[in-house]
């Protein structure tokens, strides 16, 4: 395959979604396996709701979950080229003035409806002649303006849904240009994807009929065969079904963050669930590239489960070796000799990362002892002084319990438990053959005295 150059093109209208986080993979992981270039573009042509703080909370959202742009664009900052475009598409006469006012447009939208027609653009603008113009313009209407499709069948081979085909005869020609001059998304879209010679626009299938009119538009500005491929992906909605929206913060990529959730899992989520693939672990975006398969992708909309994603986010943890975590455990001080066996140790217990503050404590910290019951307050004291020299290691822990077992018959939960609750302070938690040569022979004494240590 050559060099795929793909890019994400959200609008920063609001923090982005497990769903836009979705389109930004399939983009980026495609982009990668193949060698390609991933372009992050700022829709931002909207000025009234397109907000520099979003574009930055985008890429650190996007940089969290592994995404580098090779670049980034504003459309805000590339008006001239889209001005040339419609300049090229006036001259064709593919883009005409319309002076219809929103009401005027639904009385019309209106009227077809009680007829039972298609709530198509009837057109009447382009009956207008120079006086009628002339005429609107004096009574201080400003024109928008639409692209004259072709009214015919528009086929491509979509990267994920196969052949596929709209007749934009049943679409209205699409207004590019608002009354007050400036751009929707439809036409700087394909201005920038064909100045960044975009080879593969991979997008939600809420853009399936965007893509006939676009293919239109790639071929009135630049030949036939201009555009490029189409992959469009099945939606991810909420739990109870509810689309996602980024004005709503439902599922944002920020709020994941927030809650603990591992990077990796959020993203093989995003890019699993809704697939035939099975939601699994994975230990690296190179890894969920070399899985991704567009065809696998399913048709339709699939519910995203937070639930889901909190299993795989630990499960993920679960199998993270200690090189993947060390920047990361170092971040709270977890350092030295005893980093690597800890990680090892606690990992399997982990829902969330930062649960290795808690049980870093229990190993390096002091922890209150939590009362014995008064049964076992004796069988402390025994199983302290039963405790071997120093150094500790794995296969302490059995030398000790066998002595234990002998000395004092108890077996099962009458030994472990009571062992467990004092020198960790918790009910359960990782194996305390791992632990024990951790919190080391001191501290494993003075706790199951009672001590806080
Ligand atoms: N700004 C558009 C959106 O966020 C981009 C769609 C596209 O990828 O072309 O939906």
């Amino acid at each position: 395959m050559p060099h795929p150059i793909v890019r994400f093109a959200p609008s920063p209208t609001g923090a982005i979604h497990i769903g836009n986080a979705r389109t930004a993979l399939l983009n980026f992981l495609h982009s990668k396996k193949h060698h390609g270039e991933f372009i992050l573009r700022f829709d931002d042509t909207d000025a009234e709701r397109s907000k520099e703080e979003y574009a930055q909370a985008i890429e650190v959202d996007l940089a969290w979950l592994g995404i580098v742009p090779d670049r980034v664009l504003r459309q805000s900052q590339r008006i001239a080229l889209y001005e040339s475009a419609a300049k090229k598409l006036r001259a064709a006469g593919r883009l005409y003035p319309c002076y219809e006012t929103a009401e005027e447009l639904e009385r019309k939208r209106r009227r077809q409806q009680a007829r039972g027609q298609p709530p198509v653009y009837d057109r009447a603008a382009l009956a207008l002649s120079a006086e009628d113009k002339a005429r609107l313009e004096a009574e201080g209407r400003r024109p928008h303006w639409r692209f004259l499709l072709e009214r015919r069948i528009v086929r491509w081979d979509d990267l994920i849904r196969g052949e596929s085909h709209i007749d934009s005869a049943s679409l209205s020609d699409p207004v590019l240009i608002r009354e007050d001059g400036t751009f929707l998304y439809t036409l700087p879209s394909v201005v920038d994807d064909l100045d960044c010679k975009v080879t593969a626009i991979i997008r939600g299938e809420d853009h399936v009929t965007n893509t006939a009119v676009q293919i239109e538009l790639f071929e009135a500005l630049a030949g036939a065969g201009a555009a490029p491929g189409f992959g469009h992906h099945n939606l991810l909605s909420s739990v109870s079904g509810e689309g996602l929206s980024k004005r709503t913060g439902a599922l944002s990529i920020g709020g994941l963050r927030d809650a603990g959730l591992e990077s990796l899992a959020v993203a093989a989520a995003a890019v699993l669930i809704g697939s035939s693939l099975p939601l699994h672990p994975v230990v690296s975006l190179a890894e969920l590239a070399s899985i991704l398969d567009f065809k696998q992708l399913s048709r339709t909309q699939t519910r995203f489960d937070p639930a889901e994603l909190a299993a795989l986010s630990a499960r993920t943890l679960h199998g993270l070796g200690f090189e993947a975590v060390r920047d990361r455990l170092g971040a709270h001080e977890i350092v030295g000799y005893k980093a690597e066996p800890f990680w090892l140790a606690v990992r399997g217990n982990l829902s969330v990362f930062l649960d290795v503050v808690d049980w870093w404590r229990v190993v390096e910290g002091e922890i209150a002892p939590s009362a014995p019951e008064p049964g076992d307050q004796a069988f402390l004291k025994d199983a302290a002084a039963a405790l071997p020299q120093e150094p500790f290691d794995e296969a302490t822990w059995s030398v000790w319990i066998n002595v234990l077992k002998e000395r004092t018959g108890r077996k099962g939960r009458a030994l472990f438990h009571p062992l467990r609750l004092a020198l960790t302070g918790q009910e359960n938690g990782p194996e305390l053959a791992a632990l024990l040569p951790l919190i080391g022979r001191f501290r494993a004494s003075a706790r199951l005295c009672g001590r806080v240590a």
